[in-house]
């Protein structure tokens, strides 16, 4: 077993090497039950019933996630819940029941928890969640929001990380980067008030995950591995690559691009590309598919979304990921947030 010296700080592990750490205190032997732990979207546990158990838990810190000027308690209330549903969504799953724990200073304004409930009732009403517990708790100074979902799927629709084979292509159900520039947008003083692009703001606030499309995916077994894309596709996809130890071309031209983040990147001169592949808080889902079933994928996530997924890419058998771009391939750098290394 590892052991860390004393001097080192969790800065020096990094969230993945924090992931270890504690995964190397518990026992490494799952029982039979737990069809699936640590390192994927959801734990998968099996239930008295037909259906599995899935299991997600995210938490929004103020100044981390959020701030009063990036999101408002309504926007939070939303933003913490979808969070989870997009989870459930790429292993193809219902979600059902909620648990919310919230962490506040006692001076804390009575309506922000007045508008932070319209807003996560809003989209559990929309979604069929029922709030069934949590905890309320006093904090220091940042707000601390947690929110843990449950939902069910039949075990043989499932879809996890680890499914992509080589030859699949790769899918996004819809456009990268919106978010990331939504909260560049409510961050920039001089963009504070945005005409034309209220879509990227909505896409930071108020993300809808893609819950229909993620359980038709699964139930038509079309998506042999799926991952919603929360970190940035380039790191997300690093996860499916990983857990299904394959590697991958994304090609820089096929990834969607919204005209609103185009027009705002060229204005504030950025590179719309980054935010596309690196920007994180996409909350679609990236999904891989034998390239024979190219049509059924168009038409069922149109079907469902009203939109057909995008190919953007293809598994290979050689390790990392390499970003196609004007005639040359280089090594794609996983990128997106990285807690604990500020
Ligand atoms: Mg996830």
């Amino acid at each position: 077993m590892t052991t860390i010296a004393n001097n080192k700080t969790l800065k020096d592990l990094g969230e993945v090497g924090i992931i270890r750490l504690i995964q190397g205190k518990v026992s490494q032997k799952l029982p039979s039950y737990v069809k699936k732990g640590i390192g994927d979207d959801c734990a998968v546990v099996e239930t008295s019933g037909e259906r599995v158990l899935l299991v997600t838990t995210d938490t929004l810190i103020e100044g981390i996630h959020f701030t009063a000027r990036t999101l408002s308690p309504e926007a939070l209330g939303w933003k913490a819940l979808a969070v989870n549903i997009s989870d459930i969504a790429a292993m193809g799953g219902t979600p059902r029941t909620a648990f919310l724990s919230i962490g506040v200073k006692p001076d804390t304004e009575i309506s922000f928890i007045e508008s932070f409930m319209a807003g996560f009732k809003a989209l559990a009403d929309k979604t069929g969640i029922i709030l069934a517990g949590g905890d309320t708790v006093e904090s220091p100074s940042s707000a601390v929001i947690t929110v843990t979902l449950l939902g069910d799927c039949l075990p043989e629709h499932v879809v996890y990380r680890s499914g992509a084979r080589v030859g699949d292509d790769v899918w996004v159900t819809g456009p990268l980067g919106n978010a990331a520039a939504g909260l560049f947008l409510l961050q920039t003083k001089e963009f504070a008030a945005p005409s034309g692009y209220e879509p990227l703001v909505r896409a930071h606030q108020r993300p809808m995950p893609p819950l229909d499309v993620g359980k038709a995916l699964a139930e038509s077994g079309l998506a042999h591995a799926m991952i919603d894309i929360s970190d940035g596709i380039a790191k997300d996809l690093g996860h499916i690559c990983e857990q299904s130890v394959v590697g991958a071309v994304l090609w820089a031209a096929s990834l969607p691009m919204s005209s609103p983040l185009l027009g705002l990147a060229a204005e504030a001169e950025k590179e719309a590309l980054q935010w596309a592949l690196h920007g994180g808080e996409d909350y679609e889902l990236l999904f891989t598919a034998s390239p024979a079933d190219k049509e059924k994928v168009q038409s069922l996530t149109a079907k469902h979304s009203g939109r057909p997924a995008v190919k953007v890419g293809a598994i290979v058998r050689e390790d990392g990921i390499l970003l196609a771009k004007q005639g040359t391939e280089v090594p794609l750098e996983s990128g997106g947030y990285l807690h604990f290394c500020k």
